[in-house]
């Protein structure tokens, strides 16, 4: 018997606010353990909640980017269980009135086909804190609780971990696109718990869905859901049933494991916030909200593609984030060659970012000055490998390229007569390499235009260099 997966995904994410969802607290991550705390996010008795309105927009704003239904009305309840990351012993969340409701997220298939996936809800909540376990002892850090926390939960649409992969990858993008959450997921701004099943090939009705947790990147979430596939394929051909449960994810052995089955899931027990009022949205909030609206990541890829001439692949690594996409533009701006600056920013800038762990704001070159160096390059005052100097020079210490290029002495020679010298000088040094090319090897001339750049420090124009080498050694 063949069978088909069906996934379904939900996705938390935490929202890009200044304070907590329901207190003054700063939602600032790297802090001092219990830093930001107050009675309110410490659940401590007597206290009142105090609704962000802020969340509530970049959650309305959400929701106009995936195309759902923005409710003109929605309101607070209470989810009760307890856990020591949580000690007022119930989240606020919002249950049976979200303020999103429907929605659409596009993604694309291997091939380049896309696909529609239905999204059932989106709703605010608030974060709970974070425990940490050490050798003898446990700790809980307050300053995650109460961060604005919006649940995006999608329908069973996704049949393989491809497509969810594709699909977290879609809505991350969206998610950055609207400055709703960095989704840094290496912080937990984006988690995800997934929902899978198998049913026979053909078959309308669906299995029994078993719940992964504790992914922490969307690899992960790929990884674990193709193992679950496999294994929950592998019962149902033996006969055997897959029970509904949930499943812990552990990445180190790549397996998954039971947390807890049906007999224990949770009863809630929702009822209605009584500290809060609920949510009425106005028509004035949600058109002054409308204007907020991003060019979504698939436009702006097919607007990158065209107006740039860039391949896809170069296009998707420059829009997944709003800030590289803004920095590109302005590079590329005037620019004759904008692949080049999609070359350098991608590969160059983003390689020095990563290891001098800067984000894309902090980068001590500005677009301008990456656009200088590229046309130093394009126009054959230096050459690429040189470039590639300047650039970490640039990098260091903030200088412009020009000037980089004149405090080191290292415009490139293109000036035939000097040239002549190093390639005389490489041909005598390296009598066997020219008896070799003479003889038929030419890719020995490779050797010997290496020895030219070296002599001349890099600083030969090589192509002039492969010129020049190969008129002596073809005429003499
Ligand atoms: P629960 O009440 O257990 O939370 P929901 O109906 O709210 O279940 O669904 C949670 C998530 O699981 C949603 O993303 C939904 O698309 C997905 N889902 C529901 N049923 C299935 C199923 N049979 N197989 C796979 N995913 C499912
Ligand atoms: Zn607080
Ligand atoms: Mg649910």
């Amino acid at each position: 018997m063949q069978y088909e997966a069906v996934i379904g995904l939900e996705v938390h994410v935490q929202l890009k606010t200044k304070s907590k969802m329901f207190c003054g607290c700063a939602t600032e991550f790297g802090a001092d353990p219990n830093t930001h705390v107050c009675p309110v996010c410490l659940g401590y008795p007597g206290v009142l909640p105090v609704m962000n309105e802020e969340a509530v927009r970049k959650t309305i704003l959400t929701g106009l980017m995936i195309g759902s239904e923005v409710a003109r009305f929605s309101k607070w309840d209470r989810k009760n269980y307890f856990y020591p990351d949580m000690p007022k012993n119930y989240q606020i969340s919002q249950y049976d009135l979200p303020l999103c409701a429907k929605g659409l997220v596009e993604i694309k298939l291997n091939g380049g086909a896309t696909k529609k996936i239905g999204i059932t809800r989106a709703h605010l909540e608030e974060d709970v804190a974070k425990s940490f376990h050490f050798e003898t002892t446990s700790g809980v850090d307050f300053n995650r609780a109460g961060t604005p926390l919006m649940e995006i939960v999608s329908e069973p649409d996704l049949r393989s971990p491809d497509e969810a992969f594709a699909y977290l990858t879609a809505l991350r993008e969206i998610l950055i696109s609207g400055g709703i959450s960095d989704c840094d997921m290496e912080k937990g701004q984006l988690r995800c718990d997934s929902n899978v099943s198998m049913r026979p090939v053909g078959q309308k009705a669906f299995g029994e869905k078993v719940e992964i947790k504790n992914m922490n990147t969307i690899s992960g979430v790929r990884r674990a859901l193709a193992y679950e596939i496999q294994r929950q394929t592998a019962a149902l051909q033996k006969g055997e049933k897959v029970s509904q449960e949930t499943r812990r994810w552990d990445d180190a052995t790549g397996r998954t494991s039971v947390m807890r089955t049906k007999e224990y899931a949770h009863d809630y027990r929702y009822f209605p916030e009584p500290d809060l009022m609920p949510v009425v949205v106005s028509e004035e909030m949600i058109a002054e909200i409308r204007k907020l609206l991003p060019e979504l990541p698939e436009a702006k890829r097919q607007r990158f593609v065209k107006q740039y001439g860039l391949p896809e692949y170069d296009a998707g690594v420059l829009i997944a984030s709003g800030t590289l996409a803004a920095f590109y533009e302005r590079a590329a701006q005037g620019s004759r060659n904008p692949k080049a600056i999609s070359n350098w920013v991608t590969t160059e800038l983003l390689g020095k970012l990563a290891e001098a762990k800067k984000t894309i704001d902090e980068c001590p070159v500005k677009p301008e000055q990456l656009s200088e160096l590229v046309s130093l390059i394009e126009s054959g005052q230096i050459s690429g490998k040189i470039g590639k100097e300047v650039f970490a020079e640039m990098f260091a210490g903030g200088k412009a390229a020009s000037l980089v290029v004149k405090e080191k002495g290292l415009v490139q020679v293109s000036d035939t007569g000097s040239l002549d010298g190093f390639v005389e000088e490489a041909i005598a040094k390296n009598p066997k390499s020219v008896a070799d090319f003479r003889a038929g090897n030419k890719a020995a001339i490779n050797f010997l235009k290496g020895q030219v750049m070296k002599l001349s420090k890099g600083k030969a124009n090589p192509q002039l260099v492969g010129e020049i080498l190969l008129r002596k050694l073809e005429g003499g």
